[in-house]
């Protein structure tokens, strides 16, 4: 039988029974199928800044970053990413002691649980989750308790009362997202002023994924979890540039938090790539110091595509989660009368010829999700257009 050894034994081990192959595999594939715009996966069909891909040739040319890089990152990214978190933060790290490359965000999360957890730790995480997490904490033996955010005046919300009640005396870590995928939901300060309190009463470590913290749309930006009171030795923050610099295929993520616990971390990460991305390091480092207009013209880039799409998915009936940050829109479908995220989406090529992603499998109650569904907006203004164009179908 397949799957099976002559013992019956499953090949696939007990911690990762329950993952199949990601939703993004599936729904590409039947974009690629059916020849529908994919509005799937999350990653911009526009490559980011000329001046670095140009920095990533140089570095290639010159031979930097062609043989195995230090272990921690090359040193003019550390500086960078140190640059970076003092000069739009005002947080301070050591990019000797406090700053770790990773591949990618992903490997940062990976590393960070399998550095912190011991078995039967408990990891309470806002649901639904970035597709990652739950293999994460299965594969270092943690258990997830999520905190699920509801929908709430037109957006999603957390509700304080419920991550405190999932706390126990079992929970080594909260795991954040904010801006959050795939609900778009930025924590406001009282949210984090709230985790942060909770986190010291309770001595918990805090692994905060930041990677969208670029692409908040509204006023006052992002609010790092690190820079609120008694947080910063206790919390991983990850960014990527595959986020901020739409950069997604060469993986450069990183961790910044206190000596002891990047230490952690990479102890765990050189067992899993060592090294990664050597020549893209040195152009991220270029990225990371060009001027605040990139930054700004990129977030009014995507905060226009979010209203374009956010309209053209009102106009075709859907009821719309306006998002205020992250490359996403949840929609909910019970408007149409369906309730099925998941045979929406796996109908919707073949109805209109766009793909989508069903938040259903983000939920550990897949109930909870059941009706959303999540359209991304990082696309050429065009494919946009006709996406929406195509999905008025729904409206007659
Ligand atoms: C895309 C994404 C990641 C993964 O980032 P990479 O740098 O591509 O590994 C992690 N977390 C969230 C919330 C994301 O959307």
């Amino acid at each position: 039988m397949a799957g099976m050894t002559s013992s019956a034994r499953p090949l696939l081990n007990r911690r990762l029974a329950e993952f199949g192959t990601t939703i993004f595999a599936e729904m590409s594939a039947l974009a690629l199928r059916t020849g529908a715009i994919n509005l799937g996966q999350g990653f911009p069909d526009t490559d980011g800044p000329e001046e670095v891909r140009e920095a990533a040739v140089r570095a290639l040319r010159d031979g930097r970053g062609n043989q195995y890089p230090p272990g921690p990152g090359v040193p003019e990214l550390r500086a960078a990413i140190a640059a970076h978190q003092l000069r739009r933060y005002g947080l301070s790290f050591d990019p000797d002691t406090e700053v770790l490359v990773t591949a990618g965000a992903t490997e940062a999360i990976a590393a960070a649980l399998l550095a912190l957890l011991e078995p039967g730790d408990e990891v309470v995480a806002l649901e639904p989750y970035y597709d990652s997490y739950a293999a994460s904490i299965a594969m270092a033996g943690g258990t997830r308790v999520p905190v699920t955010l509801r929908p709430h005046e037109g957006g999603f919300r957390l509700d304080l009362d419920e991550l405190r009640a999932a706390v126990t005396a079992r929970t080594r870590l909260l795991l954040i997202n904010t801006p959050h995928n795939p609900t778009g939901t930025v924590l406001t300060r009282a949210e984090l002023a709230a985790i942060a309190e909770l986190a010291v009463e309770r001595d918990l470590l805090v692994v905060t994924d930041e990677v969208y913290e670029h692409l908040v749309f509204d006023e006052g930006g992002h609010l790092p979890l690190a820079t609120f009171p008694g947080m910063r030795e206790r919390t991983v923050t990850i960014g990527s540039a595959g986020k901020t610099f739409s950069f997604t295929g060469w993986k450069v993520g990183w961790v910044t938090a206190n000596g002891p616990l990047v230490s952690a971390v990479r102890t765990a990460k050189q067992y899993l790539t060592y090294v990664s991305a050597g020549p893209f390091q040195y152009a991220i480092a270029e990225a990371l110091r060009l001027p605040d207009s990139y930054f700004e013209n990129f977030r009014a880039d995507l905060r226009r595509k979010r209203d374009l799409l956010g309209d053209g998915l009102r106009a075709a009936g859907f009821e719309v989660y306006q998002p205020q940050g992250t490359y996403f829109i949840t929609t909910d479908i019970t408007p149409f009368g369906e309730k099925d995220a998941y045979a929406f989406c796996r109908a919707l090529p073949e109805r209109c010829g766009v793909v989508a992603i069903p938040n259903s499998v983000f939920y550990d109650d897949p109930g909870a999700g059941r009706s959303q569904v999540r359209f991304t907006f990082c696309k050429k203004d065009d494919v946009l257009q006709e996406a929406a164009g195509r999905l008025q179908q729904l409206a007659s």
